[in-house]
């Protein structure tokens, strides 16, 4: 196994590329093609290292759609993995996003040279008036291309669409004034809270809201933000940590010890987390996890996991939000090389945060003091100096990041400019 340096875990592999597509886009028409529900697609992520298929589950109704309806087709093109749908007579791209996922993480693990592991995923999108077609893409590590792995036609009317409302569970807003479409909404589900700790639960929501809303740029844009908290009641309190022995069985089944790696907190009973995002408007999945231990993950568009009851709780979830709200890639690395396969430094990478200066032109250049030399040096004089320092996404060497010391590299401090502009954009993208 790789020995594993990372302080937070989280991986957003690969890289850029303009989508191919080149179909009419339907911007600003959601009545037009769809309803105020949400559609999910459930299936099963597959493979080994080198290959991937997708096996359908089911389709299922939600009732909430809390997601965009004014940006209807996704501009940032982040993400290893794409979803596009498709008006099925016109053919028209009416809703499109990119997201990341734990069966690509398990891809770069020694596990993944020696057997196929499925994961649980759903794609989610506003529920169609009319048929529609939808296309799953996946980013080529070679050449950042996208390719076509699943495509499903969906009828609306299908009597198999599944209706049954899978959990129960008490949803309480607890920040915001706007309606679901015209906001940023965080959905707040807790795992490993049993009946009696729910009150702790909320207290836990609480307190992390209390200190986003103090950090930048989520400070700043705090009217964007609706947060949402949904009570998941548990059997057992605490989650699993496998190399202590220490099994308990929760809601959403989250536990350390990801890929072998201590501190990583996951889940991959994706489906189950989907089912309790469901009960409230959802365009964030940010699961609290009734532990004391040190850790956390986050996966763009997939969900962020924390540890409620750890001293480093708020930083580690606002890290880990970066992740999974903006596709943020870690701005850290080890004097030993780790996780060395990840980055393709032939190419430029699709996270905001990080370049391999292939294409700097299309990151931050244009924040840049003219004066400022690139590579940028390490020096006292450099410390609020937006410039190009090599060093980040866990290599030491050919991947450079925007500012001496951000939050994507170290617990304590703020969030770099480059960083917070990206993530502005994205909640901008949602609030609009
Ligand atoms: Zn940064």
């Amino acid at each position: 196994m790789k020995k594993i340096y990372r302080v937070f875990v989280n991986i957003t592999i690969l890289t850029t590329v303009l989508l191919t597509h080149t179909n009419v886009y339907a911007q600003n028409s959601f009545d037009k093609w769809f309803k105020d529900n949400g559609l999910r697609i459930d299936y099963y992520h597959t493979g080994t290292d080198k290959t991937e298929q997708i096996l359908f589950k089911e389709l299922k109704f939600e009732e909430k759609w809390g997601g965009r309806k004014n940006n209807l087709i996704d501009k940032f093109a982040y993400g290893s993995y794409f979803v596009e749908v498709f008006d099925l007579k016109t053919k028209t791209l009416i809703y499109s996003y990119g997201f990341c996922s734990l069966f690509e993480e398990w891809q770069f693990t020694a596990e993944a040279k020696t057997m196929s592991r499925g994961f649980p995923e759903s794609l989610i999108i506003p529920f169609p008036k009319n048929k529609v077609k939808v296309e799953l893409s996946s980013r080529q590590y070679e050449d950042n291309s996208f390719k076509k792995i699943f495509e499903i036609e969906i009828d609306p009317a299908d009597l198999a669409i599944n209706y049954e409302k899978p959990v129960n569970a008490e949803v309480k807003k607890i920040f915001g004034k706007l309606e679901p479409e015209n906001a940023l909404d965080l959905v707040f589900i807790g795992d490993g809270y049993t009946k009696n700790e729910i009150d702790s639960f909320y207290e836990d929501v609480q307190k992390t809201a209390e200190y986003l809303f103090e950090t930048e740029p989520f400070k700043t844009n705090k009217e964007k933000i609706n947060i949402w908290a949904v009570a998941a009641i548990s059997l057992e309190s605490g989650t699993d940590i496998p190399h202590e022995k220490i099994w308990k069985s929760t809601a959403l089944n989250t536990n350390f010890y990801t890929f072998r790696s201590d501190r990583y907190l996951t889940t991959s009973d994706y489906h189950s987390v989907r089912d309790y995002a469901g009960l409230a408007p959802c365009d964030q999945i940010c699961i609290l996890v009734n532990t004391e231990t040190y850790g956390g993950g986050g996966i763009y568009n997939f969900w962020n996991i924390t540890s409620a009851k750890n001293s480093h709780r708020f930083e580690v979830f606002v890290h880990e939000l970066g992740h999974s709200l903006a596709a943020l890639g870690d701005e850290y690395y080890a004097d030993e090389v780790s996780y060395e396969d990840i980055y393709n430094k032939k190419l430029e990478p699709y996270q905001a945060n990080l370049t391999t200066l292939v294409n700097f032109d299309s990151k931050w250049k244009n924040m840049l003091d003219e004066n400022t030399p690139i590579p940028t040096p390490v020096t006292k004089e450099n410390l609020k100096t937006i410039g190009v320092y090599e060093g980040a996404g866990y290599q030491k060497q050919g991947i450079y990041r925007p500012y001496i010391s951000c939050k994507m590299k170290s617990l304590g401090v703020d969030f770099c400019p480059v960083c917070q502009k990206a993530i502005s954009e994205i909640i901008n993208f949602y609030a609009e």
